[in-house]
């Protein structure tokens, strides 16, 4: 383990840095990469981003996105900078199955490791952690890792405001989830005074839907929600085909499961979707019913208490029979107010 002291002589030189995140980047794995790669550059280091795999087009406006690696396209180069790096920062996630093939590489590497993250349950890998589980995001740890431990804030530009703020308002649901805190909107509000432009953000990444995916998201609400009012619970399930069909590409169906999770009195719901070699679950709650739990136990997944995930080798059909067949165990909490 390296101490702040230590780890601060290492970042006080030149170093060869990865910065690395979870599968399928969302905006919280993207932010808090992209911010932390913003000031890194500033202070002289060689760094990259390697994603595990490619991540939605709504995330590409963010500044040095065209810098970014990803592994599946680039494994040769990317795994020859994992080999060669000094310095490998993990970030928005905590177990190296997370960045699937690219764990393995990094777990060889013999970089100093800093984990970056607000996940339960860290795999003992690191060599640094900055690990709050009680954070709202990845990027709002980065925010604190950079002013209060590396007391570098004034190296906070538009860019990496803009990165970090990202990050924080698509993790929070846009500042609504009980995570964000008094204190996240105080950073959230250094953020925009260090120049995030919060509207055109929010525009951004909101507001930058293709036709396909907008009546794609139509055809799930209309023909494939499930309510199951005898457990609060709502599911909707799609196949490689309907997927397909609406032309749907990576963060086509980031958000869908919000919808059913908002229809009143539902405190579960589950986005279940066909993939090409397994099926996704996305499961979301309210209050304290714990979603990670379901995930952990019957999908090989995990997340937090109201956001989380898992997978299954199993066809769709048998994987959303045992879902409902899970409920009946979990019956009185889902009725319990
Ligand atoms: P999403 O449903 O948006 O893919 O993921 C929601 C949350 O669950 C995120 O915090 C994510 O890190 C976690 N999560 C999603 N899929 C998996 C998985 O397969 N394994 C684990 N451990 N966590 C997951
Ligand atoms: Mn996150």
């Amino acid at each position: 383990m390296l101490t702040l002291p230590e780890l601060k002589t290492l970042l006080a030189s030149p170093q060869h840095i990865v910065i690395t995140t979870h599968h399928k980047p969302d905006g919280d794995a993207m932010g808090s990469s992209l911010g932390l790669y913003g000031y890194l550059i500033q202070k002289g280091h060689h760094v990259k981003v390697i994603t595990p795999t490619d991540y939605p087009t709504f995330l590409h406006w963010m500044p040095n996105n065209g810098d970014v690696i990803i592994f599946t396209e680039q494994q040769e180069e990317a795994a020859r900078l994992v080999a060669e790096a000094s310095v490998i920062f993990c970030l928005d996630f905590n177990t190296l199955s997370r960045i699937n093939e690219l764990g393995e590489l990094v777990r060889a590497a013999s970089a100093k490791k800093i984990m970056i993250d607000h996940h339960l349950e860290p795999e003992d890998f690191d060599d640094y952690r900055c690990w709050d589980i009680n954070a709202c995001a990845a990027a709002q740890l980065v925010y604190e890792f950079i002013v209060n431990q590396l007391q570098d804030g004034e190296l906070i530009n538009k860019d990496v405001a803009s990165c970090l703020y990202t990050g924080i308002m698509t993790d929070s649901g846009s500042f609504r989830f009980s995570s964000a805190t008094a204190e996240v909107y105080r950073i959230a509000a250094n953020l925009i005074d260090l120049g995030a432009d919060q509207a055109k953000i929010h525009e951004l990444v909101y507001d930058n839907s293709s036709e396909n995916r907008l009546r794609f998201l139509g055809y799930c609400l209309s023909n494939k929600l499930e309510v199951l009012r005898d457990y609060n619970t709502a599911i909707i399930s799609v196949t490689k085909e309907e997927l397909a069909q609406y032309n749907s590409i990576t963060g086509d169906t980031e958000g869908v499961v919000n919808y059913a999770l908002s229809i009143n009195g539902i405190r579960l719901a589950a986005l279940i979707v066909e993939r090409t070699d397994k099926v996704k679950l996305s499961v979301r709650s309210t209050g304290v019913f714990p979603a990670n739990e379901i995930c952990k136990k019957y999908f090989n997944g995990g997340g937090h208490r109201n956001a989380a995930g898992g997978a299954s080798e199993k066809p769709l059909n048998d994987v959303v029979s045992e879902f409902k067949s899970i409920l009946e165990d979990y019956k009185e909490q889902l009725l319990a107010g």
